[in-house]
């Protein structure tokens, strides 16, 4: 009788934990339809926002949130077991995912790749010759593979290689990608396709406020030239008319040499810059030497290529006007 007992609270609390666990994985169990991988931080962030309010859908970061930018980064094996499992991998492109490539297409024939900076050039029609090579100017094959939303031979894709890939930080072209993820998920996932639409609409209505307001403080500064630790505020400065002067690391991650940090003042001095910025994301040392020698002030702006796991959804606008307060403070206003 006893053991009986005991056999029925056994079976019942096996039942219980069974139906907890069906309770909680129920929508990845039954219904979800998708499961989206996002390559960076600002990708992942721009893929919430698209998707928000499809429980059919998973959107899943695939480098630590911390990393940023991903320079020098190394395929792991987690990254090789999380590409295996998922049906769409959204990245940046223009070459920042240089560590993607033949390895991807082995741990997923079927990956369905949607690159977020398709057509980009329509919008930044930056000049090859004005944008320093800030490290990430190679193709790279990941984009080559089937179920990419391209061909290969795109005369637009060869147009793009050698633009600055930082697209993340000018919240216009952040609402550019919105608009291109959701075109690519709606591909990828018909049902969901009027709220890819509609979310990536709402998304880009704020992001274009957003532009409005930087637009309109860059024309309120005292002093418009800066200098940046890497190229990634190189279209948000020009969104705003700001004149990047020099960049302390030409080659992201890479500290300048002591002739390059002597180029750098004699740049700050003779064009009479306003401020360095560095980043949270390096270390602010040399940056600092620099702006004490060229006796100019020095801050630091956020470009979002990091952020905390589970980031509020307006994390980035968030931050971005934290930075509109640090440029107005440091450059001055007319
Ligand atoms: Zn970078």
């Amino acid at each position: 009788m006893k053991r009986t007992a005991i056999w029925i609270l056994g079976f019942m609390s096996i039942g219980f934990a069974m139906l907890q666990t069906l309770d909680a994985t129920s929508v990845s169990a039954t219904t979800l339809s998708k499961r989206v991988l996002c390559s960076t931080f600002p990708i992942y962030q721009i893929t919430r926002n698209v998707t928000q309010g499809l429980n059919s859908v998973s959107v899943e970061l695939m480098l630590p949130a911390q990393l940023g930018c991903p320079h020098d980064y190394a395929l792991t094996p987690q990254d090789m077991k999380k590409l295996s499992r998922v049906d769409v991998l959204i990245v940046n492109g223009l070459g920042i995912e240089e560590f993607l490539g033949a390895p991807v297409r082995k741990a997923n024939a079927k990956l369905r790749v949607i690159d977020s900076s398709t057509g980009i050039q329509e919008v930044i029609r930056y000049a090859k010759e004005k944008d320093n090579d800030h490290g990430h100017s190679k193709k790279i094959d990941v984009m080559e593979k089937p179920g990419r939303t391209h061909s290969p031979h795109d005369e637009d894709q060869h147009q793009q290689e050698g633009i600055n890939p930082h697209l993340f930080t000018s919240p216009k072209l952040v609402a550019r990608l919105a608009i291109n993820i959701a075109a690519g998920l709606a591909q990828a996932d018909p049902d969901g396709s009027a709220t890819y639409a509609k979310n990536a609409q709402q998304y880009t209505d704020r992001l274009n406020t957003l532009t409005d307001d930087f637009a309109a403080l860059g024309k309120t500064f005292k002093n418009n030239r800066i200098i940046t630790q890497h190229g990634v505020f190189d279209y948000l400065a020009r969104d705003m008319g700001l004149e990047v002067c020099a960049v302390v690391q030409a080659h992201a991650g890479q500290e300048p040499s002591a002739a390059e940090m002597l180029e750098i003042i004699r740049t700050a001095k003779g064009k009479q810059v306003a401020a360095i910025f560095t980043e949270p994301q390096y270390p602010a040392r040399v940056g600092q030497t620099i702006a004490r020698e060229s006796g100019i002030l020095t801050a630091t702006l956020d470009p979002v290529a990091t952020g905390p796991e589970n980031a509020p959804l307006d994390y980035f606008e968030t931050v971005m006007r934290q930075n509109m307060v640090i440029l107005k403070e440091t450059l001055g206003t007319r």
